[in-house]
């Protein structure tokens, strides 16, 4: 018998605080490739991907088979007490796909924050210095080093403070929002004449595509002019693709559409479609720099977790899934920018691959948010069966996270609905 969603949220009231903040009021009972449903029996189409986490889908049958079939040998002996085959196949199977042709090792974690505070630990480690220069609108993660790099306050920071010293901000290039690529490399010079000497910095921190920051994608000559103040200054390049990674963008990784390859990079959510694993890749000697024991954690790469990963891996491949992606967000773009004329707030639609994004302003002005317009689209989209998930510094930006395993017809309703919604929307406004 199905507990009825509004008792559950009582409960929830009570008992959880509300720092977890929480967008929907009804609860998950089952889930299936793109479509979960609630425990009164609901049916939604999941554009949220459990944010970003499920590119697979929700229990793809290998992944399922993948941890069963691990459940029924050990679920757990902590990898720095007792190794195991699969953490190593996976840490090789990383190594040899991650960009770049060098020696790499690897190192699993379990979540996305995680990651980042160890990419971080290792890059001082490898170069003796402290700093570490992040952006505007970056998100990394809510742990102390998570929340020091993170580029936005309200609500990740506020009342946590203080946070680890020698991290700095420099501008994320925004073209839309009249920061360009010239803007951002200026006010990094800027930084090292004001808050730091290049020598004291240990790494920069970027995301190929912004992610919580609203989707904006990192412009190829900025990225290009990172990696060469990195090498100049003898600075390294992190990647942060915890939310870009593993076919979103139309590559197994966002730096594959980038000429320039960073000296380590992030992993996390659809690494493992769902259970919890993260990692760090990197040089082989930057990797290597930290002492015996400083890395790992008690489920550092977890075995059911790793045994999910194998899967997902396999899964991109059998399903051409870095395809599928450019396929699916092709078509998404093409609908919204259909729409233009009927839905005067959209004021840019961007994204590699299925990274996609719509961004609102009044009158379709990017530097007027229309963050009220954008809620009325998401809880609308959400009276009808579909989550979506918005973003950006001005929450004036839905993302689209659409599992890419979403079978054809599944995807067909929800853009059926989705244009639905927006003219709806927009139709109230005027
Ligand atoms: N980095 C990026 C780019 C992210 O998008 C996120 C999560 N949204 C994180 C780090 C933190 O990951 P987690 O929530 O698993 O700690």
């Amino acid at each position: 018998m199905s507990t009825a969603n509004s008792e559950l949220q009582q409960r929830k009231d009570a008992a959880t605080p509300r720092g977890v903040g929480v967008m929907c009021d009804f609860y998950a009972e089952r889930a299936l490739n793109a479509e979960l449903w609630d425990v009164e029996g609901r049916r939604f189409i999941d554009f949220a991907a459990g944010i970003a986490v499920t590119n697979t889908g929700h229990r793809h049958p290998k992944i399922v088979a993948a941890i069963r079939e691990q459940l029924d040998r050990f679920t757990h002996t902590a990898y720095q007490v007792v190794p195991y085959r699969s953490y190593v196949e996976l840490a090789e199977k990383i190594n040899a796909r991650t960009p770049g042709k060098h020696a790499k090792k690897t190192a699993f974690f379990t979540t996305g924050a995680e990651a980042v505070e160890n990419a971080v630990k290792i890059a001082r480690a490898a170069t003796g210095r402290p700093g570490v220069i992040a952006f505007t609108g970056a998100f990394h993660g809510r742990t102390m080093m998570g929340m020091a790099l993170t580029g936005k306050v309200a609500p990740y920071k506020l009342g946590f403070g203080p946070f680890p010293p020698d991290v700095f901000h420099a501008p994320f290039p925004t073209p839309l929002h009249g920061v360009t690529t010239a803007d951002s490399l200026k006010a990094l010079e800027h930084l090292f004449k004001a808050d730091i000497d290049p020598q004291r910095v240990a790494a920069i921190i970027f995301e190929p595509v912004q992610g919580e920051g609203g989707f904006y994608q990192a412009p190829a000559e900025f990225v290009r002019g990172l990696r060469a103040l990195c090498d100049t200054h003898g600075m390294l390049l992190i990647a942060d693709e915890v939310q870009t990674g593993f076919a979103r963008t139309g590559k197994l990784f966002a730096m594959e559409h980038y000429d320039v390859v960073p000296d380590l990079m992030t992993i996390a959510k659809s690494l493992a479609g769902g259970v919890p694993l993260s990692g760090v890749t990197g040089r082989a000697e930057i990797m290597d720099a930290a002492a015996p024991g400083g890395l790992g954690g008690t489920y550092a790469g977890n075995p059911l977790a790793v045994a999910a990963a194998h899967a997902v891996l396999d899964i991109i491949d059998s399903e051409a899934l870095c395809d599928r992606a450019a396929v699916l967000g092709e078509r998404l773009k093409t609908t919204l920018k259909g729409l233009r004329a009927a839905v005067p707030q959209i004021a840019d639609v961007r994204g590699p691959g299925a990274m996609i994004a719509v961004e609102f302003g009044k009158q379709g002005a990017a530097h007027e948010p229309d963050a009220a317009f954008t809620k009325r689209v998401q809880s609308r989209a959400l009276e009808r069966g579909l989550l979506l998930l918005v973003c950006g510094v001005h929450s004036n930006v839905i993302r689209f996270l659409f599992p890419l395993t979403i079978e054809d017809h599944v995807f067909d309703e929800a853009i059926a609905i989705l244009e639905d919604v927006l003219k709806e929307t927009a139709s109230d406004v005027k």
